[in-house]
């Protein structure tokens, strides 16, 4: 399953992150062509957060918008990729952002990171 390796991979990251420590609180966001399952994500990430040393920290995922650039020159967020350009309705479009997934925010009690 994808999202299995990726949610371990998240783990892994977050667990160097802090040391080792527990967390109380870990929110990742997906990007909206990152071709991932928000719901099976979270799934994942419940179940290797405690195998990885983290707790139990309350997990929040989160879907992001893509950023595109169109050939027009107007940059926009969508969800949806099979919607053209708000401006001219094409469809010859630069990525920018929205493949990525990203631990935005983790929180162990005394620490904000
Ligand atoms: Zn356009």
């Amino acid at each position: 399953m994808h999202e299995f390796t990726i949610a371990r991979s998240i783990c892994r990251a977050a667990a160097e992150h802090t040391g080792d420590a527990k967390i109380d609180f870990m929110r990742v966001e997906v990007g909206a062509l990152a071709g991932v399952s928000v719901d099976a994500l979270d799934f994942c990430l419940g179940e290797m957060a405690g195998e990885a040393g983290l707790g139990k920290p309350e997990i929040v995922v989160e879907e992001v918008p893509a950023v595109l650039k169109c050939s027009c020159g107007k940059e926009y967020q969508t969800f949806e990729l099979l919607e053209g350009c708000p401006s001219c309705g094409g469809f010859d479009r630069e990525i920018i952002s929205g493949m990525d997934i990203t631990i935005k925010q983790i929180e162990n009690g005394k620490e904000r990171k």
